[in-house]
């Protein structure tokens, strides 16, 4: 039986999502982020807004939601020559990736997230990876999880367990799946509260934009990630 999850939690929508899923299905959740010079602090500042709305709004999640940690990954700017890291436009390449995508990033994040959740004792590695929306990058994929999990199983000899809640749903399902959450946590307007939160803390867009408000949260309004959680937005919003 799984009880205690480590949630790399970036602070956007999807790690938001995961988070509430987390505080669902474990009695102990722990979270983690990665400082590798992103260009927007916002991002991190985001992450910790949720996690005090959440506190505020669902008191049953609040005894389960344990320590926050930040792990410096700077190293990847020194591998890296994306938009995240350096002052350059996000476009996409001719290998069909975007140019914000590290070779990598992602395994090593499992890594470092594996080695915290032995040292913290947590038993599951939630993280917001889809094969749905994003599927360029093939460090998110279903396969590349499944490996990970046996590879980081076996090189610690410990059962690890890496739990993939958005993967086979796209961002219209995420939305409702944060709906489904919130409500499950209180039957009392919990559904709308959750997505409300999500909305207004946490942050998706690459240009690190807080002042422009939509429909469904903060940014740009035009970059990929923008562009990405509007569509499911409204896709999600059509449907009811
Ligand atoms: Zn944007």
């Amino acid at each position: 039986m799984h009880t205690t999850a480590l949630v790399l939690f970036s602070g956007g929508q999807d790690s938001s999502t995961c988070l509430a899923h987390a505080l669902t299905h474990y009695q102990r959740v722990e979270t983690l982020a990665f400082d590798y010079g992103q260009r927007h602090a916002v991002e991190l500042e985001a992450r910790l807004a949720v996690r005090e709305a959440i506190v505020q709004r669902f008191p049953a999640w609040a005894d389960k939601l344990g320590q926050d940690h930040l792990l410096d990954s700077s190293v990847l700017g020194q591998i890296s020559e994306t938009s995240l890291t350096r002052d350059t436009a996000i476009a996409m390449e001719s290998s069909g990736l975007p140019n914000t995508f590290v070779p990598g990033r992602n395994l090593l994040f499992l890594t470092l997230a594996a080695a915290l959740a032995y040292r913290r004792g947590l038993q599951v590695v939630v993280t917001g990876v889809c094969e749905t929306d994003f599927s360029g990058y093939p460090d998110c994929r279903d396969d590349t999880m499944k490996a990970m999990q046996v590879a980081l199983s076996l090189g610690m000899d410990r059962r690890l367990l890496i739990d993939t809640p958005l993967m086979w749903i796209d961002k219209a399902q995420t939305w409702q799946l944060a709906q489904d959450l919130g409500q499950q946590a209180d039957a009392n307007g919990g559904g709308k509260a959750l997505v409300d939160l999500i909305v207004e803390h946490s942050h998706t867009c690459y240009l690190g934009n807080r002042s422009l408000r939509h429909p469904w949260g903060y940014g740009c309004g035009t970059c990929p990630a923008c562009e990405l959680r509007a569509s499911g937005h409204a896709r999600w919003q059509a449907q009811h």
